[in-house]
């Protein structure tokens, strides 16, 4: 086994001393020590972290194991790359039935997350896409579990903790070409607090769109913001694959970028390039509807050497005309500076995992840079009114949130347990469930 060495996850903010191996398609691993399935580590905090212990790398097994092109049903190994298949699937006129924010995701991660994108309110969740998966465990085998198996509802959202996800069979979305057809809205920035109801109206208008989500200046007390809608169309064959990346960032950014200044200009700046193209409507590239970030090599390092915090939370319909302004107004008079928001309401599509983070209901996500003590502790106040509404956090993209709020947004986290590979462990378990047991 490697020795265990010093790294950092996705949003940089902690380092854990871990271990690595490679899964090889054998038996289960049998190593000492806890282990736990990774994908490719963009995850923001430390679902996919395993500290004192061996990370189990999945992305070397990578291959499409059978696709029709008749009827868009894909089987491929765990370890494949969203951009890989988009990339082999859309010639023949199919795409991925939902994306996260980079396609530099596993199927493994994204099912272990139950990803959710831009057409939540069409599609649900990435779980609902999953016919089958193979999984391996170290105590009892290997199994293929079918929608309706109880192991499916705790693989899917179950953080890596289940087993091993070994393949995958998926039901791709026919589309007619590889581009999108874009609308660009502003709403809000005129009256007091008038943008949620705004970006509420829009959102109801959009429905029939596939693809909806907003941007909000959430250091705007109005909260001014851009919306986007887009359906998929056809496009140049050029589109058919991604552009390679514009820029890396070779280096950290120094800390002084960060604060609320700072954030308060970014925003500001945005909202102003945003607002020269009011109510504009493109055609683009699907990749660059969906991955923005991906042009940007290394973008996490954008944040400096203290990394930086993603705050995602949803909160249930009825409470988030009120609530999303009050956690935002919370936020900013607690002079936790933002840099980027992103706002989209989910749709009533179930979700089949146990544990999955979407529910109906609006969610926000917000980067919040090199958080200080002070920041901790107004998000920590922030989780309380998710919770107090009903709402929870996403553990994807989280590195603090407590045990107790945990417990109260995932009630159901003792089921999980008991369905929790003994021999799998992780920094997140450790921390949100077992911190108590
Ligand atoms: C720029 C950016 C934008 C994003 N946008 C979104 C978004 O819009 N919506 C969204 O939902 N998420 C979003 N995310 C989060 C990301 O989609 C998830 O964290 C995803 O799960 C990462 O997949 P990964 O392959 O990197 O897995 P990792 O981060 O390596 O692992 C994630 C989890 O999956 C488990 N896992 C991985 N492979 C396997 C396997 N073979 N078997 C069992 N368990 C496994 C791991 O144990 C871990 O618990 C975004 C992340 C970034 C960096």
């Amino acid at each position: 086994m490697n020795p265990l060495s010093l790294e950092q996850p996705w949003g940089r903010g902690f380092s854990a001393r871990q271990s690595h191996a490679f899964v090889d398609g054998g038996e289960f691993p049998q190593l000492a020590g806890t282990l736990l399935p990774r994908g490719l580590g963009r995850s923001y905090g430390d679902v996919c972290v395993n500290d004192g212990g061996t990370l189990l790398h999945t992305f070397r097994r990578d291959r499409l194991l059978a696709f029709d092109p008749s009827t868009g049903v894909l089987t491929c190994e765990a370890g494949a790359a969203l951009a890989d298949i988009a990339q082999t699937v859309l010639p023949h006129g199919w795409f991925l039935p939902v994306v996260p924010g980079t396609r530099y995701v596993t199927v493994g991660g994204a099912i272990a997350n139950d990803v959710h994108g831009k057409n939540h309110h069409m599609r649900g969740t990435f779980g609902r896409a999953v016919r089958r998966v193979t999984l391996r465990r170290s105590d009892t085998g290997i199994q293929s579990l079918g929608a309706t198996d109880p192991m499916f509802a705790h693989t899917v959202a179950g953080l890596g903790l289940t087993g091993l996800i070994e393949d995958a069979t998926v039901q791709l979305d026919r589309v007619p070409g590889p581009g999108i057809e874009q609308d660009t809205l502003l709403f809000g920035g005129n009256k007091s607090g008038g943008g949620i109801d705004d970006y509420l109206a829009l959102d109801a208008e959009s429905k029939s769109w596939n693809y909806t989500v907003g941007w909000i200046d959430t250091m705007d007390r109005n909260l001014r913001g851009v919306f986007f809608r887009g359906k998929h169309c056809d496009g140049p064959k050029e589109w058919l694959a991604p552009s390679a990346p514009k820029l890396a960032l070779p280096l950290d950014a120094p800390q002084w970028l960060r604060g609320r200044w700072s954030a308060r200009a970014l925003n500001a700046t945005y909202f102003r390039v945003q607002s020269t193209n009011t109510a504009s409507r493109a055609t683009i590239p699907l990749w660059q509807f969906f991955f923005p970030l991906d042009a940007v090599t290394a973008w996490n390092r954008a944040y400096g050497k203290r990394g930086f915090i993603q705050y995602q939370f949803v909160v249930p319909n009825d409470a988030a005309r009120e609530t999303v302004p009050r956690i935002l107004a919370h936020l900013r008079e607690s002079n936790v500076a933002s840099y980027l928001a992103v706002i989209k309401t989910f749709g009533e599509i179930h979700s089949p995992g146990l544990l999955s983070f979407p529910m109906p209901g609006t969610t926000v996500a917000l980067d919040v840079p090199a958080p200080s003590d002070a920041d901790r502790r107004a998000l920590d106040r922030a989780d309380a009114m998710v919770a107090d509404v009903g709402g929870r956090v996403y553990p994807a993209k989280d590195a603090r949130m407590s045990t107790s709020m945990f417990q109260r947004f995932f009630p159901q986290w003792r089921e999980h347990e008991a369905a929790r590979d003994p021999a799998i462990s992780s920094s997140f378990w450790r921390r949100v469930a077992l911190a108590n047991t």
